[in-house]
C-alpha cells in the first residue's frame, strides 16, 4: 500500500529533485545501558536499509520515564566503549550537549542542516512508538526523517484509532525502498528482522542482584560495568 506522503513544511526538507543517495539512521535512547539488542538492531537495520551509518544519540534526561540510573556522561562512555571496534555505527552526543528536555525533532533538525539531501531515518521499537504522541513536536518529524517502526518482544501496538496510528496510516509505505526516493516522510514497519529480546531494565535487574549480565552487553560495557561497580545498588 501507498500512501500520499505529507507535504513538507519549508523548516527543513531540501527540494526533491533527484532521490538521496545516502541514507543515515538515528536510534535515540536512554541506553541505561547500552545492551547487545541496541547495537544489533542498528546492525540489522544498517544491512536490511543500506545505510550509511547510524548514530546511536543518548537523551540525557528523557522526560517520558523514571530518571536513568547512570549519569549522561556513564551512558556516552558505555556507548563509546560499545561501539569503538563496530564499523558503521557511531555514538553521537549532540543531545548531551543541549540544555533543557530532549525534543528529537530538534535533533533531526540539527542533522537535517548537517546531511542536506539525506535520507534519515529515526529508528523506533514499537515501544517508543506507541508512546510518539506524547513527544514534543512530534508531528515536526516527518519533515525531518522516514519514522522506521521495528517489533520488539512483549511491545503492543498502538491502538488502531489513537493518534498515533492515524499520524502513521496516512505516511506508511510498505516497500522499505520508499527512503531511497525521499530524505523524510514515510513511516516504513520493518517486520523480517531479528531482534534480541534484551532491555536495560532486565539488565540493571540482574546487576542490583549480584547476577551475571555476561552476554546481554557488548564485552567493553560488561567490563566497565564491573570495574566501576555501576548498576550494583538501584534497580
Ligand atoms: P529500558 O528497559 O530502560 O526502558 P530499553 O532496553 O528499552 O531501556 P532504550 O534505550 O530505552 O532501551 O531503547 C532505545 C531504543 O531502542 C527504543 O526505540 C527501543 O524501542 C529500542 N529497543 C531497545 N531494546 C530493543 C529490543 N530488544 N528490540 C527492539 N528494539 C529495542
Amino acid at each position: 500500500m501507498t500512501a500520499a506522503l505529507s507535504e513538507p513544511t519549508a523548516e527543513s526538507v531540501p527540494p526533491r529533485e533527484s532521490a538521496p543517495a545516502r541514507a543515515i539512521g538515528v536510534l535515540g535512547g536512554t541506553f541505561d545501558p547500552v545492551h547487545c539488542a541496541h547495537v544489533r538492531l542498528a546492525l540489522e537495520l544498517r544491512a536490511a536499509l543500506r545505510l550509511d551509518s547510524v548514530r546511536l544519540i543518548p537523551a540525557p534526561d528523557p522526560r517520558l520515564r523514571d530518571p536513568p540510573v547512570a549519569s549522561p556522561e556513564v551512558r556516552m562512555r558505555l556507548l563509546e566503549a560499545a561501539l569503538s571496534d563496530v564499523g558503521g555505527l557511531e555514538a553521537d552526543g549532540r543531545e548531551l550537549l543541549r540544555p533543557g528536555p530532549t525534543v528529537t525533532a530538534d535533533t533531526l533538525q540539527e542533522l537535517r542542516k548537517e546531511f542536506p539531501g539525506v535520507s534519515l531515518c529515526l529508528i523506533l521499537g514499537m515501544d517508543a512508538l506507541s508512546r510518539l504522541d506524547a513527544w514534543i513536536d512530534f508531528e515536526r518529524i516527518p519533515a525531518l526523517a522516514h519514522i522506521i517502526v521495528v517489533e520488539r518482544p512483549g511491545a503492543v501496538a498502538p491502538p488502531r484509532n489513537g493518534t498515533v496510528a492515524r499520524f502513521l496510516r496516512a505516511r506508511r509505505h510498505d516497500d522499505p525502498e520508499a527512503i531511497r526516493t525521499a530524505p523524510a516522510g514515510f513511516v516504513v514497519c520493518v517486520r523480517d528482522i531479528p531482534v534480541l529480546d534484551i532491555s536495560a531494565t532486565r539488565v540493571r535487574s540482574l546487576r542490583a542482584r549480584g547476577e551475571s549480565i555476561r552476554f546481554l552487553v557488548p564485552d567493553r560495557v560488561h567490563d566497565i560495568i564491573i570495574r566501576e561497580d555501576l548498576y550494583a545498588h538501584r534497580c
